[in-house]
C-alpha cells in the first residue's frame, strides 16, 4: 500500500491494507506472524520505536531525575520533563497539570485519596454501572473510610448509559462524577460531553477514565472541559508501568498530596513538611523515567498514524465482526439488542456462546492463534447487570485487519458446531 496513515476518507478496505503494513513496525508480529492479536483492551503491542526510545534512555541517559548536578542526571531530567511536555501537548494540557503514575489504576487511587481528603460523611460520588473495578473499588474504599455514599448511573440493555437519571442523582451532596469514556466490556463511547456539562452546571467536577479511549481518539482535556483524566501508557502502544493523571491546575493546587517521600516536598523538618509545587507534589519517590520516555514516543507514534481515523477504523472492525457473527445460533453480543441500532462504539465486542464457558471458547480460539480475554473483564457489577458469568472479548487495535475479522467469524462458526 502507498497509504501512509489511517484516513477517514479512505475505505475500510484501504485502511485495512495500511493496518496490515503497519504490522511490520511491531517486533512481536515478526516473532509470531500468524498471531491474531485481539486483546488490545487489556494491553496493546508496542511498535519498535517505543522499545527503542525506552532502551535508548537506558543506554544513553540513565540516571535519577531532579536531584542531580551532573550532566547525565540533567540529561535524564530533561528527557523525563520532555516526555511530560509531549504527553501534555498530546492531550491539550499544560505540563504542570500532568502527573505521571504507574497507570490508570494508580491515577484513580491517587485521586480517591487526595480528593477524598476534602470530603466528609454524607457526601456523594456518582459512578456508573459499567465501570472497570479500577473506577469502583478506590471509591468504595473511600466510601467506607469516610462515610461517603456512592450512586450509580444505570445502563439500558443496549449498553448505553441512562443519562435521563443523572439529574435525579445529582444533589447538594454530590462532590464528583467518575465515569469511563469507553466501556472496556461493551465498547460503548459514553456521552461524557453531556455528563460534564450537566455536572458543571451543578458545580460538580468530573473524572474521566480514559483507559480505553486514549488509544482510539485524540483527547483534548480543555475542549472536553474535564477536571481529571486518567489513562495508561500500555493501552496506547506504550510501555507498562506508566500512566497519567491529568488535573486542572486549580484542583491540583487545592488537593493534598497522596504518597509521601522524596521529590514531593519542598522542605522537610522534624515537625512537618511543605509540599512541592504541582505536579511534583503528587510524584513521590523515583518515577518510572524510561517508561515515561517510551509513553511519549507512543503518543508521537499514535499521532503519526492518524489517531482519530485509526479509532474509526477499529470501530468499523468491531461493527464488521458484529455483522459477521450476529446470526450464529446461541451467540450473544453483550450490549447489542437485536433490532436496536448500536450507539457510538469502540472496536470492542464481548460475546457469550450458549452452553460454552467463555474460558473454553478462549482456549479454542487460542488453538487458532486468536487471542481474546475471557472472564468478567474486571467489571463484576456490569456482568451482573447483564446477567452473564463471563464473556469472551475481542478488542481491536491499529494492526488488526478485515481478513482477521473474517477468520475470527469463521472460527466462531466452527466453535459453535464443535464445542456444543
Ligand atoms: N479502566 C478501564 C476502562 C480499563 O479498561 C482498565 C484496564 O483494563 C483500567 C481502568 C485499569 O488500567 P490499568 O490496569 O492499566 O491500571
Amino acid at each position: 500500500t502507498d497509504q501512509r496513515v489511517f484516513s477517514s476518507t479512505a475505505s475500510s478496505v484501504e485502511n485495512s491494507k495500511f493496518a496490515k503494513a503497519l504490522k511490520a513496525e511491531f517486533p512481536i508480529f515478526h516473532a509470531y506472524p500468524d498471531l491474531i492479536y485481539t486483546d488490545n483492551g487489556a494491553t496493546t503491542q508496542k511498535p519498535a520505536r517505543v522499545l527503542v526510545a525506552e532502551q535508548d534512555f537506558y543506554t544513553r541517559s540513565c540516571a535519577n531525575v531532579h536531584r542531580a548536578i551532573y550532566t547525565l542526571g540533567e540529561e535524564a531530567t530533561s528527557r523525563y520533563e520532555e516526555a511530560r511536555k509531549t504527553i501534555a501537548e498530546f492531550i491539550g494540557a499544560k505540563p504542570e497539570e500532568c502527573i505521571f503514575t504507574r497507570g490508570t489504576t494508580e491515577a484513580i487511587n491517587l485521586l480517591a485519596h487526595s480528593f477524598g481528603e476534602t470530603l466528609s460523611a454524607g457526601d456523594e460520588i456518582i459512578l456508573t454501572e459499567m465501570e472497570h473495578h479500577a473506577n469502583i473499588v478506590p471509591w468504595q474504599q473511600l466510601a467506607s473510610r469516610r462515610g461517603i455514599k456512592l450512586r450509580y448511573i444505570p445502563i439500558y440493555d443496549d449498553g448505553i448509559l441512562n443519562l435521563d437519571i443523572l439529574p435525579q442523582l445529582l444533589n447538594r451532596r454530590t462532590k464528583l462524577i467518575a465515569v469511563t469514556m469507553i466501556s472496556n466490556v461493551l465498547g460503548t463511547r459514553n456521552h461524557v460531553e453531556h455528563i460534564i456539562a450537566q455536572a458543571h452546571s451543578a458545580g460538580v467536577p468530573v473524572l474521566l477514565d480514559a483507559a480505553q479511549a486514549i488509544p482510539v481518539e485524540p483527547i483534548n482535556v480543555k475542549e472536553l472541559d474535564a477536571d481529571f483524566v486518567a489513562f495508561s501508557g500500555h493501552k496506547m502502544y506504550g510501555p507498562f508501568g506508566i500512566g497519567l493523571l491529568y488535573g486542572t491546575r486549580k484542583w491540583l493546587e487545592a488537593l493534598p498530596p497522596f504518597m509521601g517521600g522524596g521529590d514531593m516536598i519542598s522542605e522537610v523538618g522534624l515537625e512537618g513538611f511543605t509540599p512541592n509545587e504541582v505536579p511534583y507534589k503528587f510524584e513521590a519517590g523515583t518515577p518510572p523515567i524510561a517508561q515515561a520516555v517510551g509513553m511519549a514516543e507512543a503518543a508521537r507514534w499514535l499521532s503519526s498514524i492518524g489517531h482519530q481515523a485509526a479509532g474509526n477504523y477499529e470501530s468499523e472492525l468491531g461493527q464488521l465482526l458484529i455483522d459477521e457473527i450476529s446470526l450464529i445460533p446461541g451467540l450473544r453480543i453483550l450490549g447489542a439488542q437485536p433490532g436496536f441500532p448500536l450507539g457510538p462504539r469502540a472496536g470492542i465486542v464481548s460475546v457469550t456462546l450458549e452452553g460454552v464457558h467463555a474460558h473454553d471458547l478462549a482456549a479454542y480460539l487460542n488453538r487458532h492463534k486468536i487471542t481474546v480475554r475471557a472472564g468478567h473483564h474486571c467489571a463484576h457489577p456490569l456482568a451482573q447487570r447483564l446477567g452473564v458469568v463471563s464473556s469472551a472479548r475481542f478488542s481491536f487495535g491499529a494492526y488488526n485487519t478485515r481478513e482477521e475479522v473474517f477468520t475470527i467469524a469463521e472460527i466462531l462458526q466452527k466453535a459453535h458446531k464443535e464445542l456444543l
